[in-house]
């Protein structure tokens, strides 16, 4: 028996299972997909989300984003920097697969290709069943993403409400040359173009990374409304981006700030899983390993006390709540009046520059958007002098 399976080898399980084994626990990871295994994703990693794991491997990094190009919904565009790395742009395959090499080398038993269909609990253990053996531990980690089986099968939640979005995205080979002309070398690109939900230009070394992504409620033709966003930014760039477009994925992504159920007796729900992305720029790699690192902590506890309660297991729900689930609330507010007011609001991102690049240190990470929030109620005479000025 383990201590404890964690169920998805992306990075909320990766970390998980990492942590859980240094702390002492026997681990199981199974993920249904073989690493090397894509993940429909921008690949962006923030600054703060590279402090979490200690950085990352030189060969991992494709570009180094130092700010953004906002887009208005008519493609006026401005840009702007600061001095420190913003993000780092990776490949999820190549990363995810680091990561999972990491959970091994710290002791984890990673077994990839075998994917959960069910989990049965029984009074001192649980059952995994996958579609080749049955395992048991004493603990579940549900790391299995938004689609979660881990989350259906134990109860916690059988389905998603409007609270979630659906992206659509390509990976569009360049050549680093072009790549540099199309979006420069220290810029991600965001695109305000629809409602509830914007378009991005992400750089890595030979490719981009071209999406869309809305609140679901919001998605309908998402498929045209990606046609028309390659196409006229393909115009824009004078660069033929719709041509050399091979596949197109598409995925959903929850969306944070939300009181949702993360657990019950012996289960805990992790990154995706948990829905903890941020509802406004839609990054998830952060609040994936922050979960994944404090369920291994939690974990360790339990089996140290033999306690496998939900009441016990609480103490998850207060901690995330504390270190990112508090502040991805705040992160809502800031979402909800910025999609409500998004003219209002790119505007004042276009005069404050002030208020550009506090956004953007939000985002690195030097301030949570509790802060940031604070910051702007402080900031907004300012603001609106600039609005009302122009400049
Ligand atoms: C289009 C798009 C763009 C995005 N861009 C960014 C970005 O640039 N930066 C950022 O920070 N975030 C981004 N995100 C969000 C980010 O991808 C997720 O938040 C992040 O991957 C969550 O990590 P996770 O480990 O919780 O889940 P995942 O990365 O989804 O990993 C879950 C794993 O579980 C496995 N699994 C699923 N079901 C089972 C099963 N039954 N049995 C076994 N294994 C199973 C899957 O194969 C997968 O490997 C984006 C999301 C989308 C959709």
């Amino acid at each position: 028996m383990y201590d404890v399976i964690i169920v998805g080898g992306g990075p909320a399980g990766s970390i998980a299972a990492e942590r859980a084994s240094r702390d002492g626990l026997s681990v199981l990871v199974l993920e249904k997909a073989t690493h090397p295994r894509s993940k429909t994703c921008g690949g962006g990693v923030t600054q703060k989300a590279l402090d979490v794991i200690g950085g990352i491997d030189k060969e991992l990094i494709e570009r180094e984003t130092f700010g953004a190009r906002i887009f208005l919904p008519d493609y006026r565009n401005f840009a702007g920097t600061i001095g420190d790395r913003v993000a780092v742009m990776t490949r999820r395959e190549s990363l995810d697969h680091w990561l999972a090499s990491r959970a091994e080398d710290a002791g984890a038993v990673v077994q990839d290709g075998e994917a959960v269909k069910d989990v049965l609990f029984n009074k001192d253990y649980v059952e995994v069943v996958t579609s080749e053996n049955q395992y048991r531990s004493r603990m579940v980690i549900g790391s299995d993403g938004v689609n979660s089986t881990i989350a259906r099968r134990s109860g916690i939640r059988t389905r998603w409400g409007d609270d979630i979005g659906m992206c659509l995205e390509a990976e569009v080979e360049l050549g680093e040359a072009v790549v540099e002309e199309c979006v420069g070398d220290r810029f991600t690109e965001f695109y305000f173009i629809g409602d509830r939900g914007y378009g991005w230009v992400f750089p890595k070394r030979d490719h981009i990374s071209i999406g869309i992504g809305k609140l679901i409620t919001r998605a309908h033709d998402l498929k045209g409304s990606f046609s028309r966003f390659v196409r006229d930014v393909s115009l824009q760039k004078n660069i033929d981006i719709e041509g050399k477009i091979s596949g197109i994925n598409s995925y959903r992504i929850p969306a944070g700030g939300f009181d949702r159920r993360i657990h019950s007796d012996r289960v805990l729900l992790t990154g995706d899983a948990a829905g903890f992305v941020d509802p406004f720029l839609g990054e998830g790699i952060y609040y994936a390993l922050k979960s994944g690192e404090i369920a291994a902590d939690v974990t360790a506890d339990t089996v140290e006390g033999g306690d496998f309660s939900e009441r016990f297991l609480q103490e998850y729900v207060m901690r995330c709540e504390k270190e990112f689930n508090y502040d991805l609330k705040s992160a809502l507010k800031f979402a909800n009046f910025a999609y409500d007011h998004r003219n209002l609001f790119l505007k004042a991102l276009w005069k404050d520059k002030r208020l550009f690049m506090e956004y953007l240190r939000t985002v690195r990470g030097d301030m949570t958007y509790t802060e940031f929030n604070r910051w702007c109620t402080r900031r907004s005479p300012v603001t609106l002098a600039k609005l009302i000025v122009g400049r």
